[in-house]
């Protein structure tokens, strides 16, 4: 037997003693991850600095921070999530217990990517432990100096749960043959349809955080010096490494220009004239995306940067201008520090050129018009549109975070992370008296019956506005009985006074 299919046995051999189910168990796991994460934070910064030139800090604010975060909530709501959740009734089942309840799915298969290769594979466990269930673990490979240290989790979690299995393609093909209840895999749509393919064998439902060309839309009556800051910090974070940085500019031919100029005062800004030497600047991960994105710079004009290190893996923040649709660098994600800019000649032609693409990951507007931003969204579609920044809905765990078509499927962060990794089952609680009700149903089917039937089945029952109906109705007939009361007692006083003045 492989050493995955050991461990993907393991987890689901725990998992059927039904240790990951209790709420306290659950809280106490999430509470073991986040001390993992700050016992273990110089560990994860370093591996990270080796992986990607990130600097400490900044791999507290991009990876381990929003973790942090995440744990916290799960913890905080966990109770909440997992209760049963009342649903409207039909008049047949008004004095029935009919309800959703959240359960755990069994096996989870978490394959990673390497830009952020903490926040994208621990997140989808924050969920898939908040939701009960069992969870193998595989780190990309790309990034081996975080995933050794992420072998360290068994440390801290239930070691048979939430196994680690480290490896590459072979080993990742290899545990994808086994069977799983959700595969939750972040990374290129090239290797997500092969995880569907797989996924497909068993039945297993998958959700796929993938990429793809995210549009930023700049309007020219903007404030261009903020919108190009906010872009250019967007844009060249982490290299440009970032599944929801802004891939490619549209703006008007009048304001090109200016936008070259403000996202190159930007850059110097934010990682000085030497990008090179500049701690907070990172690099390409390894020489194979260093090639493919310096070739998609091929054949087209350079206006910022452009200078480069093979040995260091370095690209210099680089903005390309007057670059068209047909161009090398927009045939596919850039996913580095390259932003072309494609002039367009307004918000109408944008929105075509969007609308003939693949649906991107998020969609970027930016724009002091409120009826622009809410027209780009009516006529166009994205997993996210942000206006007016760059990442930062990323940070809104009551946000769902994922694509739609090409961009990928299913939602996380937050509750959605707990409700895409539980099973949704659907409860219906009745006693066994009124069974006369019941007859109508009973053959023989009369029209009678059926009368009878589109009467119960078609009246929903709102149970909220009963409740609140109820509640009216209880205050109504208590204000009524204080008046009587009020009234028979005056009439008492009345016949007392009288009474009295007799004697
Ligand atoms: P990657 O190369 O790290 O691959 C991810 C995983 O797929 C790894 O574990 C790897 O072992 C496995 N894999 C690779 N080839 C395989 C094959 N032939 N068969 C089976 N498994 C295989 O990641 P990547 O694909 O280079 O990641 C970059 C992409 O990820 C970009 O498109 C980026 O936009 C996207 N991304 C998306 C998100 C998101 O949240 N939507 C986050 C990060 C990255």
């Amino acid at each position: 037997m492989s050493r995955e299919e050991l461990a993907v046995q393991r987890a689901r051999k725990a998992f059927q003693t039904g240790k990951s189910k209790p709420l306290e168990y659950r809280v106490h796991q999430l509470k073991n991850l986040h001390r993992f994460i700050t016992e273990r934070h110089k560990d994860i910064a370093e591996a990270v600095k080796k992986d990607l030139y990130k600097s400490e800090h900044g791999t507290e604010l991009f990876e381990t921070l929003g973790l942090e975060g995440e744990i916290n909530l799960a913890v905080e709501r966990l109770a909440e999530w997992a209760a049963p959740r009342p649903v409207e009734k039909n008049l047949l089942t008004i004095l029935d217990e009919v309800y959703i309840q959240p359960e755990p799915l069994g096996v989870v298969l978490i394959i990673g990517a390497w830009n952020y290769p903490w926040a994208v594979t621990l997140q989808p466990l924050v969920g898939a432990i908040a939701a009960g269930n069992a969870a193998v673990i595989k780190p990309s490979e790309v990034s081996p100096h975080s995933a050794k240290v992420m072998e360290l989790l068994p440390l801290y979690l239930d070691k048979d749960l939430y196994p680690v299995v480290n490896g590459g393609v072979s080993e990742t093909q290899e545990l994808l043959m086994q069977r799983f209840d959700h595969i939750f895999y972040t990374g290129s749509g090239t290797v997500g349809r092969l995880v569907m393919e797989a996924a497909a064998r068993h039945l297993t439902p998958v959700t796929l955080e993938l990429g793809g060309k995210s549009p930023c839309y700049i309007d020219r009556n903007c404030d261009l010096a903020v919108a190009c800051r906010r872009i250019t910090w967007g844009k060249f974070v982490n290299c440009g490494q970032t599944c929801i940085a802004p891939d490619y500019i549209l703006c008007e031919p009048s304001v090109q220009s200016r936008v070259v100029e403000e996202i190159r005062n930007s850059i110097k800004e934010f990682y000085t004239d030497d990008p090179k030497t500049f701690e907070d600047y990172g690099r390409i991960v390894n020489k194979r995306h260093f090639k493919r994105v310096m070739s998609l710079m091929e054949g087209s004009l350079i206006a910022v940067g452009g200078d480069s290190d093979e040995f260091q893996c370095y690209i210099a923040p680089t903005v390309l201008k007057d670059v068209t649709g047909e161009s090398k660098v927009m045939q596919e994600e850039i996913f580095g520090p390259v932003l072309p800019i494609i002039t367009v000649s307004g918000v109408d032609e944008a929105i075509q050129f969007i609308n003939e693409r693949e649906k991107p990951l998020v969609l970027y507007v930016f724009s002091p018009d409120n009826k622009l931003i809410r027209r780009v969204i009516a006529e166009t579609s994205s997993g996210a549109l942000l206006a007016n920044d760059c990442l930062v809905h990323f940070t809104i765990s009551a946000l769902p975070f994922g694509g739609v078509g090409n961009s990928g499927m299913g939602r996380y962060h937050g509750q959605h992370s707990f409700d895409q990794l539980s099973h949704m089952r659907g409860c219906l609680i009745k006693k066994l008296n009124m069974e006369g009700v019941n007859t109508m149903r009973y053959p023989p089917h009369t029209a009678k019956k059926l009368g009878w039937a589109r009467f119960f089945l078609l009246k929903q029952v709102n149970v909220g506005r009963l409740r609140r109906m109820a509640m009216l109705a209880m205050f109504a007939a208590l204000t009524a009985f204080v008046v009587q009361v009020k009234e028979l007692s005056q009439e008492v006083l009345a016949v007392r006074q009288t009474g009295g003045s007799r004697q």
